[in-house]
């Protein structure tokens, strides 16, 4: 075995909405209430290192959430953890060929058949935890970035859409850049509804990456 596949997920514990963690970051932006979610190395450490143990030393690789799922807490939020043995697909499934990908990394970014995967080395302060895992595979790398929130300031689209007040039926116009307008008529703070926002900024989906231990690993069978 090369690769451990993972996918994670929180529940944001200002809204409850799902905040999926495809990235390996210090932190995590929730697109529902635009709450910044630290993510402290313990807590990767817990995440990460024990899904390392229990693969590894425990040849638990299950990859479905079974009935029992225990709750487990990242920062206060709950986490749902999936795991398991798997060599690095793409989003559509694909096997990604490991040894070719790493030889030909374009700026952290390997290409096929039109999938981009991004693809970088284990970043040294988390090495300690991983075992001998070398890079990480497959990750959201909008999710890494320091300061998520700037992503707010450039909507996705371009188009202004215009939106009823709730209070007073004026028109308000909407870029995507903040949750809450104050209307201009009747000044009532309008909160934009989910499927408007979404519009904006995508719901982002749980995605799985991979832990990549290098071809020769020899880890438990
Ligand atoms: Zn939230
Ligand atoms: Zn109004």
């Amino acid at each position: 075995m090369a690769a451990i596949a993972i996918e994670l997920k929180l529940e944001c514990r200002y809204c409850g909405n799902p905040v999926p963690l495809n990235a390996l970051s210090p932190s995590i932006l929730c697109y529902h209430c635009l709450t910044v979610i630290t993510i402290s190395k313990s807590s990767w450490k817990e995440i990460l290192g024990e899904i390392c143990k229990r693969v590894l030393d425990e040849n638990d690789d299950r990859l479905t959430i079974t009935g029992n799922v225990i709750p487990f807490y990242v920062e206060g939020n709950v986490c749902v953890r999936l795991y398991g043995r798997e060599e690095p697909r793409t989003l559509k499934r694909k096997p990604i060929p490991m040894r070719q990908a790493l030889a030909s990394l374009n700026e952290n970014l390997f290409t096929l058949e039109e999938e981009t995967v991004f693809i970088r080395l284990i970043p040294k302060e988390y090495s300690s935890f991983l075992r001998s895992a070398t890079h990480l595979v497959g990750e959201d790398d909008t999710q890494i970035h320091k300061n998520q929130k700037s992503e707010l300031k450039n909507p996705t689209s371009s188009d202004l859409v215009v939106f009823t007040c709730p209070a007073c039926g004026g028109a308000l116009k909407i870029d995507g850049a903040k949750r809450i307008l104050e209307c201009n008529y009747c000044k009532t703070n309008v909160y934009i509804p989910d499927a408007l926002w979404f519009r904006f900024h995508p719901s982002k989906l749980t995605r799985r990456w991979y832990l990549w231990f290098g071809e020769s690993y020899s880890g438990a069978v």
